[in-house]
C-alpha cells in the first residue's frame, strides 16, 4: 500500500510539473506580449495582402471574362439592327443593346478599380515584404531567453512524460484509474500529504484512529473534509 501510494503521488507530481511547464512554455512572458502581438500582427498583415491579391486578380480574370462576353453580345445586337424587319424588331435590338453596353461599362468600372486595388496591394505588399525578414530577425532575438527557456522546458517535459509512462505502467490498471478520476474530481490533486496530522489541502485534522493506519501503511485513508487520499511520508510530519 505504501509503495502503491508513493508512486501514485510520484504520478500526480509528475503529471503537475507537466501541466505548470506546458503552461509556462505557451504563455507569452508578460514583457513581450506586446511585441509578440505587434510582431504578429505584421505577419498577419502580409498574410491578408496575399490572400486579398490572389482574390482580387481571381475577379480581375473573371470581370476581363465578362467584358468579353458583352462585347460579343453588342457586336451580334448590333448585327441583328442592321437586319431588322420591322420598327419591333429594331427596338428590341436597341433595347437589348442599351442593355449591354451599361453592362459593359460597369464591368470596365469594376475592372479598372480591381487594377488600381491590386496594384496598390502589390505596392504595399512588397513593402511589407520587405521588412519582414529583418522583423523577425528582431524578433527572435528580443525572444532569444524565452526561446531557450522554451527549449529546456521541451528537456524537461520529455524526461517528465518518460516517468509518467513508467510510472503508468507500473500502477495496477484499477488503481490507476481511481486515481485518473479522483485527479480529475479533484483539480487536479487526488493525494494530498498530511503535514503536522492535518490534511495539506483543506488543513482539517486527521483523526488519531486514521493517523495510525496512515503511519502503518495499511490502507488508503480519505481526508474526513476534501475526500482526497491522504499520502504520509513520515519526514515530512
Ligand atoms: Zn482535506
Amino acid at each position: 500500500m505504501t509503495n502503491l501510494l508513493g508512486q501514485l503521488y510520484r504520478l500526480q507530481t509528475r503529471i503537475r510539473f507537466v501541466h505548470d511547464r506546458e503552461k509556462r512554455r505557451d504563455t507569452v512572458p508578460p514583457d513581450l506580449v506586446e511585441v509578440d502581438r505587434e510582431y504578429k500582427e505584421k505577419v498577419q498583415a502580409v498574410a491578408a495582402l496575399k490572400a486579398r491579391l490572389t482574390e482580387a486578380e481571381l475577379e480581375k480574370r473573371k470581370a476581363e471574362g465578362e467584358l468579353a462576353d458583352h462585347k460579343e453580345k453588342l457586336k451580334k445586337y448590333q448585327a441583328q439592327l442592321r437586319n431588322v424587319q420591322s420598327s419591333r424588331e429594331y427596338s428590341a435590338a436597341l433595347n437589348e443593346i442599351d442593355g449591354v453596353e451599361k453592362a459593359i461599362r460597369s464591368t470596365e468600372d469594376r475592372f479598372l478599380e480591381l487594377e488600381e486595388e491590386i496594384e496598390k496591394v502589390r505596392a504595399d505588399l512588397d513593402e511589407r515584404e520587405k521588412t519582414l525578414p529583418t522583423e523577425t530577425d528582431r524578433h527572435e532575438e528580443r525572444l532569444k531567453d524565452w526561446r531557450a527557456e522554451q527549449r529546456t522546458i521541451n528537456e524537461e517535459l520529455a524526461s517528465a512524460r518518460e516517468e509518467i509512462a513508467r510510472l503508468e505502467a507500473e500502477i495496477p490498471p484499477r488503481d490507476r484509474a481511481e486515481f485518473h478520476r479522483l485527479v480529475d474530481k479533484k483539480h487536479g490533486l487526488a493525494l494530498v500529504l498530511v503535514q503536522g496530522s492535518s490534511c495539506s489541502a483543506c488543513h482539517v485534522k486527521v483523526r488519531p484512529a486514521a493517523m495510525q493506519i496512515l503511519k502503518q501503511g495499511r490502507e488508503v485513508i480519505y481526508c474526513d473534509s476534501c475526500k482526497r487520499i491522504l499520502y504520509y511520508e513520515p519526514q515530512s510530519s
